[in-house]
């Protein structure tokens, strides 16, 4: 009986450590439609567009937009998590970067991805790309909406 007290105390002390906000947080996909319409303009380019969402203690989520190709990435700290909103693209990943260059800390960019395995992205697919791996995304046939998670690992 002891322990059992001992643990609920423990327990009742430290609910989840390092918790920035015990607030939870609930997006419809029309209310990420929504947002993502405020990235239209951007969404242009080869960096495509994105908006934070929220922030926690290890990660963040932010919609995403693309209209074209997107350029290599490779993100030494951080791990990718997908979950397609709208829209499908080809995900390359792997292989080597072509032109890469650091463009901010922990951040590399380049042409293109070289060798890399070839993904399906549709609709309602989830996809976890771990640090250091070279991803470049391609829509398919119009507009790529995504919404990502953005995991430090390092
Ligand atoms: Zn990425």
């Amino acid at each position: 009986m002891k322990l059992i007290a001992g643990l609920a105390l423990a327990a009742s002390v430290v609910p989840f450590a390092g918790a920035q906000t015990l607030t939870v947080d609930h997006l419809t996909q029309s209310q990420l439609i929504e947002k993502a319409r405020d990235l239209d303009e951007r969404a242009k380019g080869p960096d495509g567009a994105s908006s934070k969402l929220n922030e926690y203690p290890n990660h963040f989520t932010m919609i995403a937009l693309r209209h074209q190709d997107g350029r290599a990435e490779v993100h030494e700290n951080y791990a990718d998590v997908f979950f397609v909103v709208q829209g499908s693209a080809k995900l390359l990943t792997g292989g080597t970067v072509q032109d890469g260059n650091t463009v901010s800390p922990g951040e590399i960019r380049g042409k293109s991805v070289l060798n890399g395995v070839e993904t399906t992205l549709n609709q309602g697919d989830i996809v976890h790309i771990p640090a250091t791996v070279p991803h470049q995304i391609l829509p398919q046939g119009g507009s790529f909406l995504y919404f990502v998670i953005k995991v430090k690992e390092k």
